[in-house]
């Protein structure tokens, strides 16, 4: 099926958003604004706050972001479980919402000639299925691969274009959340694209030892639509894999970094990249590797994102020969 965001990346460079999660820290919320007084709970918010998830989004699309992730990073039923709220009902419902909201505050900024997407967002399912930890080994592939289906599926109906498994520690699980996703497509007969982002730390490999060359074998064989990095890092650490990825692969190329590694001040993290710093460094990805996607993960404001607009109306792509 034809799909209008991957039409978009084959064609230009497509920016997500920033920062779901310091955006929301910084909205300094008290606790009874989440779901049963449960403070830091930031995927309750689509029910108890939606105007403030609404107003996090709009400031992104107004800063020329293409791409919203909906607010559901953690909203499988192991997360949403450590809240109470781990039945299906619970996950259907807070993640139908959070896809629709993303879906209204998109659909508002959107032109026929400037569509804005919607990426529902999955996050780890916090288990570790390649380690034979007696805790976090021990759920099935089938078992994981159900509840990634049963996030999917409200994500779906909801009106996402496109699934992205991100910041992910264990191909394992990103096996499993492909598999999920395919899963639900079936179940609601149309498929959307899949985007699979893993996290590398300082040493340029995944929680469990993977390395970028491993990975990209995995998501390739997967037929993931796009591959990429999120997390963890700044930009800078990630330059040697994002070139790799580039070189080695003819999948479009999503990279979306944190605004650099956090520095503790006074007990609170401090993301340090400043928004011209970071968007020269993602310009210079598109420009000298023809990476394909990006945006901001972990410390990254409206300001950052605006800063990556201006920075790649500048830029001229490299060509990437894409499959
Ligand atoms: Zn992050």
């Amino acid at each position: 099926m034809a799909s209008r965001y991957l039409e978009e990346v084959r064609h230009r460079v497509v920016v997500f958003d920033g920062a779901m999660g310091t955006n929301i820290q910084a909205r300094k919320l008290k606790k009874q604004d989440f779901l049963d007084g449960k403070e830091g709970w930031n995927e309750s918010l689509v029910l108890t706050r939606p105007d403030v998830i609404a107003n996090i989004h709009e400031s992104f699309l107004a800063a020329g972001c293409d791409v919203l992730e909906t607010n559901t990073f953690g909203a499988n039923r192991l997360k949403l479980g450590e809240y109470g709220h781990g039945t299906a009902d619970d996950v259907r419902r807070i993640n139908l919402a959070a896809a629709q909201l993303a879906r209204h505050c998109a659909d508002k900024f959107a032109a026929p000639d400037r569509p804005r997407f919607v990426a529902g967002a999955v996050g780890p399912t916090g288990m570790l299925p390649s380690t034979d930890d007696p805790e976090l080994g021990g759920i099935s592939f089938d078992q994981l691969a159900d509840i990634f289906a049963e996030q999917a599926q409200p994500l779906v109906e909801g009106g996402c274009d496109l699934l992205l498994i991100e910041t992910s520690q264990d191909m394992l699980e990103v096996k499993a959340a492909v598999a999920g996703f395919r899963q639900c497509f079936r179940a609601v007969g149309r498929s959307l694209p899949i985007q699979a982002q893993v996290t590398l730390d300082v040493t340029q490999r995944m929680l469990l030892g993977t390395d970028i060359g491993a990975a990209m074998t995995t998501l390739e064989a997967l037929r993931v639509d796009v591959i990429g990095l999120n997390c963890s890092t700044g930009p800078r650490e990630m330059r040697d894999p994002v070139r790799f990825l580039c070189e080695h692969s003819r999948r479009p190329v999503s990279v979306i970094p944190n605004a650099g590694i956090p520095e503790n001040r006074d007990g609170q993290a401090v993301y340090p990249e400043t928004p011209a710093d970071f968007a020269r460094h993602l310009g210079e990805f598109v420009a000298e590797f023809g990476v394909n996607v990006v945006g901001g993960c972990c410390g990254t404001t409206p300001e950052h994102l605006r800063a990556v607009v201006e920075v790649l109306a500048r830029v001229r792509p490299k060509k990437r020969e894409l499959a």
